[in-house]
C-alpha cells in the first residue's frame, strides 16, 4: 500500500490531489531502461489514469491513483532499481543532469557517474532522510544541452580551465526561484562528492530535523551567510577548497531546447531523437511504443529531460529514418517547429487549489490553435503559470503566461497578465505585457509569434532577445500594425 502523505510526493510518498493520488517516482538523472518504462506503464494502466506525466525535475508521475498500489508491484518496481530501498529517502528531489550526459559530443565531462553517486551515497546513508524534500542537486556536464540554468539548490558545473576540467560550485542563497550563485570554488572532479556530502552535512546540523515544513538550503545559507556556511563545509574536509582567483564571472548557459530533433552523439555514427511530449504527458500506449523502439533499435535506454520531454539515444544512423517514422505512427514527433517542444503548464485548475485558470487546457487549446497557424524553425518557451509561485518552470521563459482572474460588468473573467523576455529589475516573469482574457489568448500569442519571426535579427535570435530589443509600448505597435495588416481579430 502507498505508505502516506506529504507535500513532495515520492513513489512511497503519495499526495492526494484533486484527480486522486499522485505517485511520483524518482528517475536519478532521468535515464531509465525499457524494462522500468515497461513496469510503470503496467502501474499507470492497472492503478492509475493510463498516462504518465515527465516533470521539470525529469521524474515520472502517475496520477488519477483510486487505489493502494500492491507491495508486490512497489516491491518489483525496486527490484527492477526504481525507488530506494531505503524508503526514507525516496522523497528527496530527483538528481538532474543534462539528459545527453555522455552522449553530448561538445560536453566536458560526462556527469552520469557522479549522479550515481550521489544517489548511492543518499540511500547508504539513512541521517540525509532529514534533508529537505526540496534539496535539490544538479550536475552540469558543460554540452550543448545545458541544466546550469535550472533552478537547483548546489549545481556543479564542468568548466575548463587552463586544459583541465573542474567543477564550479553555485549554490542557491537568494530569492526563491532564483538560479544557484557561483561561489568561485573550483573542484577537481574527483572531490565532488566530498563537498557535497559536506554540504548536506553543514545543512543538517543547522535545521530542526522534525520541523514542517523544512528549511530550504538558501535559508540556511542566508541565515549563516554563504562564508560561514563555507567554512563550516570547510572544516568538514581533509583538502582545502581552492577559490579562483580570476575576475571572470561564471557564464550561466541557457538551455534552449537544443535535445528537440535528431542530432548526432558524441560516439560516431550514433544519433539520439528528442520527442516531443505534449505538456510532459505520455499516454502508456505510447511510452510501450519506445520501450520498444528503445529495444529494437538503439540501447534500451530512453531519457527524460527537464523540459518533459524524451529521449531515445544510441540509434545507428541506418535506422534514424525508420524509427522517425515510427514514432510518428505513435502520435508523436521530434519536430522543432511543433509548438508543444516549448510549452509548458502547472497542474493548474484542474490539479491545484491555488490555480486561477486552467493552464494545461488552456496551453492545449493554443497549441491546436497555432498548430496550422505559426510555423516555428526553434521552440519559444511558452509557460503558463496557474499562480505566481511558477511551480512548473522557475527559470525565465521567452513568454510567461499568469493565470489571474477579474471582476468585469459581466462577473468574473479568467485571463492571463502576459509577460515577455527579462526585466532589468530582474522580476520573476519579464516584463509585463499586457491582460488577456482565456478567449483572446491564442490570436494575442499567434500576433506576437508572427512578429517575432519577420522583425527577429537573424534565425539565431531566441523570442527572448528579440523582445529585449524593444520597449513594450514598440512591441505592442509593432503587433497592431501587424494585425491589421494580416486581418487577425
Ligand atoms: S504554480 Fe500555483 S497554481 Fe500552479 S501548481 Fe503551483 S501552486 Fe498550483
Amino acid at each position: 500500500m502507498l505508505s502516506g502523505f506529504t507535500k513532495c510526493p515520492g513513489l512511497f510518498y503519495a499526495t492526494p490531489a484533486q484527480d486522486g493520488i499522485l505517485s511520483r517516482i524518482r528517475i536519478p538523472g532521468g535515464i531509465l531502461n525499457s524494462k522500468q518504462c515497461r513496469a510503470i506503464a503496467e502501474i499507470a494502466d492497472l492503478y492509475g489514469g493510463g498516462y504518465v506525466d515527465v516533470t521539470n525535475r525529469a521524474n515520472l508521475q502517475i496520477r488519477e491513483i483510486h487505489q493502494g498500489i500492491n507491495t508486490e508491484v512497489l516491491k518489483r518496481l525496486q527490484e527492477l532499481g526504481l525507488g530506494s530501498n531505503n524508503t526514507a529517502v525516496d522523497q528527496i528531489r530527483n538528481i538532474m543532469t543534462s539528459p545527453t550526459a555522455g552522449i553530448d559530443s561538445q560536453e566536458l565531462v560526462d556527469t552520469r557517474p557522479f549522479v550515481q553517486a550521489w544517489d548511492n551515497y543518499i540511500k547508504a546513508n539513512s541521517q540525509l532522510s532529514a534533508l529537505s524534500a526540496k534539496f535539490s542537486v544538479c550536475f552540469d556536464g558543460g554540452g550543448i544541452v545545458s541544466v546550469s540554468d535550472r533552478v537547483n539548490d548546489i549545481v556543479f558545473a564542468a568548466v575548463l580551465v587552463d586544459g583541465i576540467v573542474y567543477f564550479r560550485l553555485c549554490i542557491s542563497d537568494g530569492a526563491k526561484g532564483k538560479p544557484a550563485k557561483d561561489t568561485k570554488i573550483l573542484l577537481p572532479l574527483q572531490k565532488c562528492l566530498p563537498v557535497l556530502a559536506a554540504l548536506a552535512d553543514v545543512y543538517l546540523a543547522h535545521i530542526e530535523p522534525n520541523s514542517k515544513p523544512k528549511l530550504r538550503l538558501r535559508e540556511v545559507v542566508n541565515n549563516l551567510g554563504c562564508e560561514n556556511y563555507l567554512q563550516e563545509v570547510q572544516q568538514r574536509l581533509a583538502f582545502a577548497l581552492s577559490f579562483l582567483q580570476q575576475k571572470e564571472e561564471f557564464v550561466e548557459r541557457i538551455s534552449n531546447y537544443h535535445h528537440i530533433g535528431i542530432h548526432p552523439q558524441r560516439q560516431p555514427s550514433l544519433f539520439y531523437l528528442g520527442v516531443v511530449l505534449p505538456l510532459g504527458r505520455i499516454e502508456t500506449m505510447q511510452i510501450l511504443g519506445l520501450a520498444e523502439l528503445a529495444e529494437k533499435y538503439g540501447s534500451g535506454t530512453l531519457r527524460l529531460t527537464p523540459w518533459q520531454n524524451i529521449l531515445l539515444t544510441d540509434i545507428p544512423q541506418q535506422w534514424v529514418a525508420d524509427v522517425q517514422s515510427e514514432i510518428a505512427a505513435l502520435g508523436l514527433d521530434c519536430s522543432v517547429s511543433n509548438i508543444n517542444s516549448g510549452l509548458v503548464a502547472c497542474s493548474g485548475k484542474r490539479g491545484c487549489a491555488a490555480s486561477a485558470t486552467d493552464t494545461k487546457g488552456d496551453a492545449l487549446v493554443l497549441a491546436e490553435y497555432l498548430k496550422n497557424r505559426v510555423s516555428l524553425d526553434s521552440p519559444v518557451n511558452i509557460h503558463f503559470s496557474g499562480c505566481a509561485k511558477s511551480c512548473a518552470q522557475h527559470s525565465k521563459s521567452d513568454i510567461t503566461l499568469l493565470g489571474v482572474s477579474v471582476e468585469d460588468d459581466n462577473g468574473t473573467v479568467e485571463g492571463y497578465r502576459v509577460y515577455v523576455g527579462v526585466d532589468d529589475n530582474d522580476l520573476q516573469f519579464g516584463r509585463e505585457y499586457q491582460f488577456v482574457t482565456v478567449a483572446n489568448l491564442p490570436a494575442l500569442i499567434e500576433q506576437m509569434l508572427l512578429v517575432y519571426k519577420t522583425q527577429r535579427l537573424n534565425h539565431d535570435e531566441t523570442f527572448r532577445e528579440f523582445a529585449n530589443r524593444y520597449e513594450i509600448t514598440q512591441l505592442k505597435q509593432l503587433c497592431d500594425r501587424s494585425r491589421v495588416l494580416t486581418n487577425l481579430p
